[in-house]
């Protein structure tokens, strides 16, 4: 298939998830994640249209970020939005702050520290998710659902953080449908806190649903759709 195609295609299933759940299809938003696929090929994503790219690892994101966005401040006109998606080292954030719009993976205070710090020194500030352990898996990154109230609360001490929604990453099943209690539980939890907390009011974005399982995450609520495979493709090293 061809980009184009594959792109078409992705845009159907996101159109027929939205139908059947009774969303708008401008509600929901596509990250071509280029993390599997070359420069070339994280161009021709870009120019086909596709204008959020997201990476999960500074390192191999480098040469395509001064590829497409040469060196100047991230979303400009005429460039890519770049969505860090990956687990964000510390280290890694003079790197990755001002080039990446947006953070997918905001996990704890001392990476919230780290961002304001940079955000300040850049005078910007970075619209965040909160990455959130719902499934409960051992591997997987992010807060305890029971966390998040009192994190938001000490976040206001980082204005340069300026959180947006909540991300989860649901455990690959084999039948996708099997995802949908992890989702629903984002969205479940979003709404409650939203309900409750004095710091929540922007909390509105919710980034779920990857190539295997994201029909599903939009069913469910989804803002943000992070796919890669389907939709740009996975390329041998
Ligand atoms: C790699 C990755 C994706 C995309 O994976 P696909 O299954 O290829 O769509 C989405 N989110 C995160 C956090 C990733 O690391």
């Amino acid at each position: 298939m061809s980009m184009q195609e594959r792109i078409r295609s992705v845009e159907e299933r996101i159109a027929a998830a939205c139908d059947r759940s009774g969303r708008k299809a401008e509600d929901v938003h596509m990250i071509a994640v280029t993390k599997y696929v070359s420069l070339d090929t994280a161009r021709e994503a870009f120019n086909c249209g596709l204008s959020n790219l997201g990476e999960n690892r500074w390192q191999d994101a480098q040469e395509k970020w001064l590829a497409l966005s040469g060196g100047e401040q991230a979303s400009n006109d005429g460039k890519p939005v770049w969505h860090f998606i990956g687990s964000l080292q510390t280290n890694k954030v003079k790197d990755v702050i001002g080039k990446f719009t947006y953070i997918h993976s905001l996990d704890r205070l001392s990476l919230a520290e780290a961002i304001h710090k940079r955000a300040a020194q850049l005078g910007i500030n970075v619209p965040c998710f909160i990455q959130v352990n719902v499934s409960g898996e051992e591997s997987k990154h992010g807060l305890q659902p029971e966390e998040l109230s009192a994190f938001l609360d000490k976040l206001a001490d980082f204005p340069g953080v300026r959180p947006i929604g909540l991300m989860t990453m649901a455990p690959y099943e084999s039948k996708p449908e099997d995802t949908r209690p992890v989702f629903r539980a984002l969205r479940q939890l979003r709404d409650e806190i939203r309900a409750t907390s004095a710091h929540a009011e922007d909390l509105i974005h919710l980034s779920m649903g990857m190539s295997n399982d994201f029909e599903v995450a939009i069913e469910e609520g989804a803002t943000w759709v992070r796919l890669g495979t389907t939709l740009v493709g996975k390329e041998e090293e």
